[in-house]
């Protein structure tokens, strides 16, 4: 097992960090309420830097960065190519900034490009999740997210398509070793992590993140079965051999095998969780949900920001869609709401 150098006790401080010889992690400032900053990591390629998810593109993370990168005897010029491991505000668009202003290669997986192209066709900033709120007998929130607007700040993001798309096995080569693309959906259809073995060190992005669960499928063209992917990708991880976790958010950690276990098992706990909903007479994914608590605080639905409870009920959805593919419920769709009946097990 790698070891890792030491890191500050508050990941979000800025400044340029070696994680392992010649990789640097820089955590970069995020806009938002809940996740803090996001890890941007640094190494040399053949011809330039190299560097993964640098970030929300805004002053701050340019400042950031730049800071970071003198640290390190470097200028924002010197980089030669960006790698998002999917196409987020937070991981995406500084690098897109810097494709246009600097024209340094931008990469991505090639299934974000149904989302991409479907924001630059949506006037709305939830186009699907109206229709499956509905599906999951959650009329009135369908309702009162179905008029959100996108936000000007976002509509005004540098935002496109990348120079080039990855696959799943892409190579890139860096100054020692390279880095290897692995197609990961869940949190995103076109998610890609990124193997350093001669390093031992696995580029999680938010595939795999050591303190939360990823949102799965919050995207403006999610796939069918985000849940079903994203339990795949987390296998397929596991399979291969193990490597210390570099995550997108939170900490660095030894192994991420030993993380991928414990999401595993969060999930096999919140199926039982949804199944026992349905045996205490829950039908729809709106009323498993109302009937769950959320959060830490074991919080209910009703007392969730209205963002949150979308997304809370697409997870009980997704959740419902696993057991129907598993064979532990029955659907009905009626009156363009499912319902769900649990299968009694043979004994
Ligand atoms: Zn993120």
């Amino acid at each position: 097992m790698t070891s890792l150098l030491a890191q500050p006790d508050d990941w979000t401080e800025p400044g340029a960090y070696p994680v392992v010889p010649g990789v640097y992690r820089v955590p970069l400032p995020l806009p938002m309420d809940g996740l803090t900053a996001v890890n941007a990591y640094v190494m040399e390629g053949r011809d330039g830097l190299v560097v993964i998810d640098p970030g929300w593109a805004s002053p701050e993370t340019q400042q950031t960065m730049q800071a970071a990168l003198r640290q390190l005897g470097h200028k924002p010029s010197d980089v030669r190519l960006c790698l998002a491991t999917h196409h987020h505000w937070d991981h995406y668009t500084q690098a897109y900034q810097w494709r246009d202003e600097l024209r340094i290669n931008l990469l991505l997986g090639w299934e974000e490009r149904h989302s991409i192209e479907s924001f630059f066709r949506s006037t709305s900033r939830f186009p699907n999740h109206a229709q499956r709120l509905v599906r999951c007998g959650a009329g009135d929130l369908a309702q009162r997210i179905s008029g959100t607007a996108v936000p000007d700040d976002e509509a005004e993001m540098p935002y496109g398509l990348p120079d080039e798309w990855l696959h799943d096995g892409d190579v890139v080569e860096l100054a020692e070793g390279t880095l290897q693309a692995v197609h990961t959906p869940g949190h995103t259809r076109g998610h890609i992590v990124f193997r350093h073995d001669e390093a031992q060190v696995l580029f999680s992005g938010d595939h795999i993140l050591p303190r939360i669960t990823p949102s799965l499928g919050f995207e403006w063209a999610p796939e069918e079965q985000p849940l079903r992917s994203f339990l795949r990708s987390l296998k397929l991880i596991r399979s291969q051999p193990d490597a210390a976790l570099l995550p997108a958010h939170g900490p660095v950690t030894e192994s991420a095998h030993r993380r991928v276990d414990e999401l595993l098992d969060h999930h096999r706990e919140r199926l039982e969780v949804v199944l026992n909903e349905l045996h205490a007479g829950a039908r729809t994914a709106y009323d498993v949900a109302r009937a769950m608590p959320w959060t830490r605080k074991g919080r209910r639905l009703e007392e969730l920001e209205t963002e949150h409870q979308m997304s809370a009920v697409v997870e009980v959805d997704a959740h419902l869609d696993v057991l129907n593919l598993l064979g532990r419920v029955k659907v009905e769709d009626r009156d363009r709401t499912r319902r769900y009946v649990p299968v009694k097990k043979s004994a």
